[in-house]
């Protein structure tokens, strides 16, 4: 049915005679002359049809519309000069038709154009109920066969240079230990007992070690019901690893390569090696956040000390609870940024009150380097004070100093918040810079203050460092994940491997040595049979190739994505199913429709 793709013609074609299968994307008459652009996966190509050059075709021609299915064979030609069109890869040439076949037409009215330029603008619920013709789209199509070139170069580096195999595991499980609400399936054979869809497939592969597999990975899907703010798709998919017999700088290593693979394959980029590192307590005391944008600078200065004897109740009062006082140096903010927008009803106050800060405290540096504090500020610091604050901050005539005071996370959160907005809103971060940072040594626990007790940070098989053993409350775990341009695009951590070691994590996170052995007691038991030290890590795949197809939604990279209401719209589900289906798996409904 064809000889060639549309979208692989070029002058050095001229002259032979081929044959494409495809869609019509566009159709024109030029006062008798008809131009179709023919469109497969490929791309688009020109075919010409007239009465005089191309008989046998033109009666067809001429009736053909948009999104008709035709098979056209005919002669490659250079285009005349005036028609040359530099911008489409096949803008050279053009195909005179000696035939064409209509393999299907259109019977109904198309509920928009796909035709790159018109389909634009189209409503994303529209897109995504006919997103089979919305993936017949130009950027779609790209998109997809992008996704398919990353995964593509994934295998090709993990199987081909490193000796990783890809193993699936199941879909129906048991809950996985990730922390966010499952998807549970009713079993019909075991009346009231539930699968859990997997979260990751952290645990199998886990036993995959146990087993000897040394190297694995998959392109797995995973679930999580979580409620779908921001860009989240209850599935998506993961690039997931694990490794045995590698020390965590073994397993960085790798993964530089495998990063490194695939921007030079998907962007023909070298990224320089080795990778920026980062500890946490450093990434959290420098940008207030554990995935820092590297880009730029505005970095946060901490003067928590300096402050905490201070006249200033906010500063003084805030330490005294257990809480910090730091500082988003901005040069040049002084002129930039308007005392309005940091008040109560500015945009800034706004942006800090979200972050949950209740106000904003600042200095201007002003030109003769005088710094102009103002209200209670003014009279509360003393000249040492300020000269420290000043220090610190490398304050510079012309800066604007913002300051929060709050509990840490608190204060952290504001300031990374105010540091990427007002980096975007000076030009600060440069587009094209490609920035990868790892950022190691993750706290083992966090304090979930509505349950009262500490919880796994990443998940509780992560090792805790060595050198932390001894009180596991505060320790740093072998932890790490990778940064790109300030978002996360993967993450893992060596695991524990020794049952003593896993005993206390549980107990350290509150989970009775029963409670534990009934959520994972096969995967405790397994480790008893002889576990080899290992590690792993996971990448967001969706995320990732959102990236570097530079979209800003993964709803765009993936081919049938669900609606933040977790709704797919071409299938219109999740749907009611029929009562004799519940019947069989003995499950009823307690839901009551609002009236
Ligand atoms: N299972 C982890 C996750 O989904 C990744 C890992 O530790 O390998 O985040």
């Amino acid at each position: 049915m064809r000889t060639h793709y549309c979208g692989e013609l070029r002058a050095n074609h001229v002259g032979e005679t081929v044959t494409l299968s495809g869609w019509v994307d566009r159709r024109r008459d030029h006062g008798g002359v008809i131009f179709l652009d023919l469109r497969d996966r490929s791309g688009v190509v020109q075919i010409v049809s007239d009465p005089e050059r191309t008989p046998d075709s033109y009666p067809l021609a001429d009736r053909l519309r948009s999104e008709y299915v035709v098979q056209i064979s005919g002669r490659v030609t250079h285009r005349p000069e005036e028609s040359l069109n530099p911008k489409l890869p096949t803008g050279e040439v053009e195909i005179y038709a000696d035939r064409i076949e209509l393999l299907n037409g259109v019977n109904k009215q198309m509920p928009f154009q796909v035709a790159a330029a018109e389909a634009e603008s189209v409503r994303e619920d529209l897109r995504l109920k006919y997103r089979y013709l919305d993936l017949r789209r130009d950027r779609m199509t790209r998109n997809l066969q992008l996704r398919h070139a990353v995964v593509k170069g994934i295998r090709r580096y993990l199987e081909d240079e490193q000796n990783f195999i890809e193993i699936e595991t199941p879909i129906l499980t048991r809950s996985t230990p990730e922390g966010a609400r499952d998807y549970l399936v009713p079993s019909r054979v075991n009346p009231s007992e539930w699968y859990a869809l997997p979260q990751s497939p952290q645990i199998f592969k886990q036993l995959l070690m146990v087993s000897g597999f040394d190297r694995y990975y998959q392109i797995a899907r995973c679930f999580r019901d979580e409620d779908l703010r921001a860009d989240r798709q209850p599935e998506f998919t993961q690039l997931d690893m694990e490794m045995s017999f590698m020390s965590q700088e073994d397993i960085l290593q790798l993964n530089e390569g495998l990063v490194c693979h695939i921007f030079k394959t998907i962007k023909g980029i070298d990224l320089p090696r080795p990778f920026p590192r980062m500890t946490y307590g450093e990434a959290m005391a420098r940008y207030g956040s554990d995935k820092p944008d590297t880009r730029f600078g505005l970095e946060l200065a901490d003067v928590s000390d300096v402050v905490k004897d201070s006249g200033f109740k906010v500063f003084s009062g805030a330490i005294a609870k257990g809480g910090i006082v730091k500082i988003l140096p901005i040069p040049g903010g002084d002129k930039l940024i308007s005392n309005v927008r940091i008040k109560p009803g500015g945009d800034l106050f706004k942006e800090a009150s979200e972050a949950g800060a209740k106000g904003l405290a600042y200095i201007r540096v002003r030109e003769e380097g005088q710094l102009d504090t103002i209200g209670a500020i003014k009279d509360n610091l003393s000249p040492a004070q300020k000269e420290e604050i000043v220090k610190r901050s490398g304050a510079q005539p012309g800066h604007l100093l913002l300051f929060a005071a709050d509990a840490a996370d608190v204060v952290n959160k504001t300031l990374d918040r105010l540091r990427l907005a007002i980096g975007k809103e000076l030009g600060l971060i440069e587009e094209s810079k490609i920035n990868l940072l790892w950022v190691t040594d993750f706290p083992m626990f966090e304090w979930n203050a509505e349950e009262k007790r500490l919880e796994a940070l990443h998940h509780p098989f992560t090792a805790p460092h060595p050198e932390d053993i001894e009180d596991l409350k505060t320790a740093r775990a072998c932890a790490y994940d990778l940064v790109y341009n300030g978002i996360e695009i993967g993450g893992g951590s060596l695991r524990i491997y020794q049952r003593e070691i896993q005993e206390r994590v549980f107990d350290a996170i509150g989970l009775s040595t029963e409670e534990a052995y009934s959520k994972f007691g096969f995967l405790l038991e397994a480790f008893e049979y002889g576990t080899p030290p290992h590690g792993g890590i996971a990448y967001g795949l969706d995320r990732m190739v959102m990236l570097l197809a530079g979209e800003d939604s993964i709803r765009d990279v993936i081919a049938f994505p669900k609606t933040q209401q977790a709704r797919c719209l071409l299938t219109d589900a999740p749907a009611g199913v029929d009562k004799k289906q519940l019947k069989e798996l003995q499950v009823a409904s307690t839901y009551k429709p609002k009236s």
